[in-house]
């Protein structure tokens, strides 16, 4: 079977685990400290936070920003739930926005009718390792006087002009979930560069705990969000590599684009001038006649694994039960995941799987 993506450990990651495990020292060590200074010189910016997920990065993130009850935060409506979880568990209302079918990203000219006196902040996410339109969000949050916080969960190094994801807004959230192109097992980075802001995560990340004078104390109801210390030493040598693992997808991406991109039912990711793309996900979005889960089905008898992309927000339970949203509140979000399809991609594939996974398609394709 030809999977869908396969976390990229080398001997190095083993070795540093290795030295880790032997040393007794688990939790809150040298490579928590490392992997927190790798990321800060690798995005330029002032703090770096190791935490144990994504979600908390993001959970952390409305915690340290205060918003809460009677607050609303402006979330696409495409993604994966978390984005908007950790607002209903922050108990704060969660505002869906429509994406765009270009980058699968929060349709920037839909925000600001969905902005009320109410609105606290939004949350692009940077989808499948694409920057959402920063410049339009920085306006608008300028305007209104919103925080933004990043969900570049599935991003890292992806930029918006030539400046990274995750470092536009007042705080910007990393996964380092195997699913993701560097992984530590379960694992996030959550970054600001506003040191207010740094010591509100750094007293939640670790049970309220802020020292002063040498001396310890609780100062608020904090969480345990720390990430161990042989989670960092798997996740540094993968770091160093960033660059190298990001060109392999970009390189793959275009091979992909080569084979499909003049097959009328699908519409590859579209390129954008002022964006790089680290294709954490190869995405493509099927014409409304096309049978997607009949596509994957068909795919894995062909050894092929492939997915949906992200959830519609909209359609989910949760959502559509609270908020009363129907499919045809976020139309692009509910068309992204009926229709969309992300296809194997990473170091586990060499340029032979790519021809035959495009061309396994296209051979379906012509059957319906
Ligand atoms: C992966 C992902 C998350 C969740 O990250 P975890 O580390 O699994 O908690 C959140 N948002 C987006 C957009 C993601 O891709």
């Amino acid at each position: 079977m030809i999977k869908l993506s396969k976390p990229y450990i080398t001997d190095q990651c083993i070795s540093n685990v290795v030295e880790v495990l032997r040393s007794g020292n688990l939790v809150q060590g040298q490579f928590v400290n490392q992997l927190e200074n790798d990321v800060k010189s690798y995005l330029g910016v002032k703090h770096a936070f190791a935490v144990s997920s994504g979600t908390a990065a993001l959970h952390l993130a409305l915690i340290a920003l205060g918003i809460g009850p009677g607050d609303e935060v402006i979330v696409p409506a495409f993604t994966f739930p978390a984005t908007a979880n950790v607002v209903e568990l922050v108990g704060a209302t969660t505002v869906l926005v429509d994406i765009n079918l270009d980058d699968f990203c929060i349709d920037t000219s839909k925000i600001e009718q969905a902005i009320t006196p109410k609105t606290k902040a939004i949350m692009p996410v940077h989808e499948f390792g694409q920057a959402a339109k920063m410049d339009d969000i920085i306006q608008l949050a300028q305007k209104y006087n919103l925080n933004i916080v990043e969900d570049a969960a599935c991003a890292l190094g992806a930029e918006f002009g030539s400046k990274k994801v995750g470092t536009f807004g007042e705080l910007g959230c990393f996964s380092l979930h195997p699913r993701k192109a560097i992984t530590s097992g379960e694992g996030g980075i959550l970054v600001t560069n506003k040191d207010d802001i740094a010591e509100k995560v750094a007293m939640y990340r670790n049970h309220g705990i802020v020292y002063k004078d040498s001396k310890l104390d609780f100062e608020v109801a904090g969480l345990n969000y720390r990430l161990t210390d042989f989670q960092a030493a798997l996740c540094i040598p993968q770091l160093e590599m960033l660059t190298e693992l990001i060109e392999c997808r970009i390189k793959q991406a275009n091979f992909y684009n080569d084979f499909l991109g003049c097959t009328s039912n699908i519409k590859t990711p579209v390129v954008f001038d002022n964006r790089k793309m680290v294709f954490q996900t190869y995405h493509i979005l099927l014409s409304d006649d096309i049978n997607r889960d009949l596509l994957i089905a068909t795919l894995k008898e062909h050894e092929i694994e492939v997915n949906f992309g992200a959830q519609a927000l909209n359609a989910l339970k949760y959502y559509s039960n609270k908020y009363s949203y129907k499919y045809s509140d976020c139309p692009n979000a509910f068309r992204a995941r009926v229709q969309g399809l992300a296809l194997p991609l990473g170091m586990h594939l060499n340029d032979a799987d790519i021809k035959y996974i495009s061309s396994t398609i296209k051979k379906v394709l012509c059957k319906y």
